[in-house]
């Protein structure tokens, strides 16, 4: 373990050097209160299953980017979600959606093994965990670019209206979303977490149109030295409440 730049190094999977984020760190308290019904030590283990979720998200993503030419650079950990930095994100439109679609359905393996492994041995652990990996194949399924629904989105218009164009379109309609999570998690759900991840996937969102923007206009490389893309992908901290009970009870057998 080593600590730079305000992060954890932890170790690598399959060359992928995975970091915590100091806030993630500080966090981590907060995160706890997530799993109200479980005892002290298993909810720090499920904060810890959480995030070991969130980074499984992020090998999906990462896995499928590497086989089609990315280069990964690290996966970073956040309280407000993953970050899967890359070299640059595929391009081609099946390519992008193919690795916008891997971090999902790794979430939805482990969703299924979550509720089944409570069903067959009643581990409330697992059923909370299998239930915020559905919450996160959900979540992140909602078009607000740049989340995975949002770049499957964004790559299916692409094919009509070229990369440019479409990046604009996605982004336009992340920035509703932005705004609906912002606007939601302070005055409707009570989630300071749903507002920061809004305010975070606007600037992503936008960093990301501007350097897609630079590509066609400046002509320019749109990576720069110390740039990179991101796969990002929030946990559904929101709907710990009234979706994920819900959720919750329809498994509880
Ligand atoms: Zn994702």
């Amino acid at each position: 373990m080593k600590f730079s730049n305000n992060a954890l190094s932890i170790g690598s999977v399959m060359g992928i050097p995975i970091r915590l984020h100091i806030s993630l760190l500080i966090a981590l308290p907060f995160i706890m209160t997530y799993f109200p019904t479980l005892s002290l030590g298993f909810r720090f283990l499920g904060a810890i299953g959480l995030f070991v979720s969130v980074a499984l998200h992020e090998l999906g993503h990462s896995v499928v980017a590497r086989a089609k030419g990315s280069h990964i650079i690290q996966i970073m950990l956040y309280p407000f979600g993953g970050a899967a930095m890359m070299s640059s994100i595929p391009k081609r439109p099946l390519d992008e959606v193919l690795v916008a679609i891997a971090g999902p359905a790794v979430s939805l393996l482990l969703g299924v093994l979550g509720v089944f492994l409570h069903i067959f041995y009643q581990i409330p652990l697992a059923l909370e965990l299998g239930v915020i990996n559905i919450g996160l194949v959900i979540f992140n399924l909602i078009p607000a670019f740049p989340m995975d629904g949002g770049r499957v989105f964004r790559a299916l218009i692409s094919i009509k209206l070229g990369r440019l164009k479409a990046t604009k379109i996605a982004a336009d309609v992340g920035k509703f979303f932005c705004f609906l999570f912002v606007i939601g998690g302070f005055f409707y759900l009570h989630s300071l977490m749903l507002a920061f991840i809004g305010g975070y996937l606007y600037v992503v969102g936008q960093a990301e149109y501007r350097s897609v923007q630079q590509e066609y206009y400046i002509n320019a490389q749109p990576i720069q030295q110390n740039e990179f893309e991101v796969e990002v992908s929030p946990p559904p901290y929101a709907s710990t409440e009234s979706f994920g009970t819900r959720l919750r009870n329809f498994f509880k057998r």
